[in-house]
């Protein structure tokens, strides 16, 4: 059976104008976010129904044509961008776009995947709800990408990964098959719960069509704080006492090092009101007392030994203080390439991993640059390293070295490669050198039941290939 057939009956199950074949149609589609994979797909389908995405699925196993699922494209580790052999079908999920149900009483909604993250919190906040996830790349990225790579982001902490905030999802299995776990129940006894098979699969065991999502109170009282502290353990030191003081309240704790904030004041001038060793985003957020918190927030600082600080006192203020944080990535890249790491280990391990991996690389690289940052509160750091030129220019010769260098600190300390990002088709091979052989083996096993045929996203870490 030809591609030319199988296109053609694509065609006509989901309209001509939805199979995309011309080269500028596909281009965005083959390319990843960081621009370093570029592939190249037979086609790209965007089917409108999840009846169209079952029959999709029956027909390219029939056809034996490889299914790469594709959200928003925001992925940083090329997850979502096919091979180069010209056989795979990109399936993007655009057009599932449509809220299923909001139910307020219960705190919960179901949207098809196709629903971005960013409209997701706008149907939240329309029925005076919070849906909490908060990244970056919102504007762009799909309920159903944020389930498939398990997201996390601005307030994980408080609320938790993709993982906590999905109750239910509807699934098209590799063979055509519908798995609907669309519930609104928060405790259900009666087996396993498949959903987290599904959940950080990164597209490899199904097609995710819609997700029952958790909503929560919307906060109407929030207290920012931007401080300098010492050190790393102050940091650490500070987060545990802030947990102890404000328990939940406490909803963001972010740590940025001396250099991202010189950099940052590089660019941005005043908007940086100060450079410390150290610098910590807090916030707090409750369902009211708007006063009372920023009072406690002061007073709490007050006693503590900060090398230096500003409260924000308007909503003004206050998004200026985070912009400085969502800047950093963005501000990094227009500085020149660097070897980027989402690694996380327990946040009590922050100190000790900063320390030894810093030592580590300073003794092979003397010199090197490490820009430092992140979502400290869960223990998932942003780890940069780049070398000062004329090295840089052949930075990438020596990431195997120095991703070795980190990677061994972090699993010394029981922690992750990939806390954020996934794994995709940028640390496949790390993914075989550290984790446990047995826990791989067994998804492995699972891949095998659910794709039997090697067909959904195919060339990623667990194809094995
Ligand atoms: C500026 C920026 C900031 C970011 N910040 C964060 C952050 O703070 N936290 C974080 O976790 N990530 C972050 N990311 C990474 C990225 O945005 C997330 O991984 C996001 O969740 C991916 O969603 P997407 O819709 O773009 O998925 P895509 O990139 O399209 O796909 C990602 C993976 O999911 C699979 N997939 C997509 N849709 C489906 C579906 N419906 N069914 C099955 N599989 C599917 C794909 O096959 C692929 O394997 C950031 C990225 C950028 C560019």
């Amino acid at each position: 059976m030809s591609s030319a057939e199988f296109l053609s009956a694509l065609s006509n199950l989901i309209g001509t104008r939805y199979v995309l074949q011309a080269r500028q149609d596909i281009e965005p589609f083959c390319l990843d976010m960081r621009s370093r994979y570029l592939g190249q797909p037979l086609a790209v389908a965007l089917p409108g129904t999840r009846a169209e995405v079952a029959e999709l699925a029956r027909l390219a196993q029939r056809f034996c044509v490889p299914l790469v699922p594709q959200g928003g494209n925001t992925s940083t580790c090329g997850a979502a961008t096919p091979d180069a052999s010209g056989r795979a079908l990109v399936v993007g999920l655009r057009r599932l776009d449509r809220t299923i149900e909001v139910d307020a009483a219960n705190n919960s909604m179901t949207l098809e995947a196709g629903v971005t993250l960013a409209r997701a919190q706008q149907i939240a906040e329309e029925a005076d709800r919070l849906f909490p996830l908060s990244l970056a790349s919102e504007g762009s990225c799909q309920i159903g990408g944020n389930l498939a790579t398990n997201a996390g982001g601005l307030a994980v902490l408080r609320y938790g990964t993709m993982r906590d905030l999905a109750l239910g999802l509807e699934v098209v299995l590799p063979d055509g098959r519908v798995l609907n776990q669309l519930s609104g129940l928060r405790k259900d006894t009666s087996g396993l719960d498949l959903k987290h098979l599904f959940i950080g699969s990164e597209g490899q065991l199904g097609l995710i069509t819609a997700a029952t999502l958790k909503l929560f109170p919307r906060p109407r009282a929030r207290a920012t704080a931007l401080v300098g502290v010492a050190d790393a353990q102050t940091a650490i030191d500070w987060l545990g006492a802030l947990r102890d003081r404000f328990a939940d309240r406490l909803t963001t704790f972010e740590m940025m090092s001396a250099d991202c904030l010189t950099l940052l004041r590089d660019y941005q001038g005043d908007k940086v009101p100060f450079i410390a060793p150290w610098t910590l985003l807090i916030e707090l957020s409750d369902s009211d007392g708007q006063q009372a918190l920023e009072s406690a927030l002061v007073e709490w600082l007050a006693e503590r030994e900060m090398v230096d600080g500003v409260i924000a006192q308007s909503e003004g203020e206050r998004l200026a203080l985070w912009q400085l944080r969502e800047d950093m990535s963005e501000t990094q890249k227009r500085r020149g390439p660097s070897i980027k790491h989402d690694i996380g280990v327990p946040s009590s391990a922050i100190p000790a991993f900063l320390a030894q991996a810093g030592l580590a690389l300073e003794q092979a690289f003397p010199g090197c640059s490490i820009m430092a940052f992140g979502h400290a509160g869960d223990g998932n750091l942003h780890y940069n390293v780049s070398f000062t030129r004329p090295r840089n220019a052949d930075l990438f010769d020596d990431e195997e070295r120095v991703n070795r260098i980190v990677y061994d600190v972090v699993y010394r300390l029981n922690g992750t490669l990939a806390a954020e990002h996934g794994i995709g088709q940028l640390k496949t091979h790390w993914l075989e050198a550290y984790k446990d052989p047995l826990a791989l083996s067994l998804m492995r096993s699972l891949k095998t039941v659910l794709d039997p045929n090697g067909l959904m996203n195919p060339g990623k870490w667990l194809s094995g290939e």
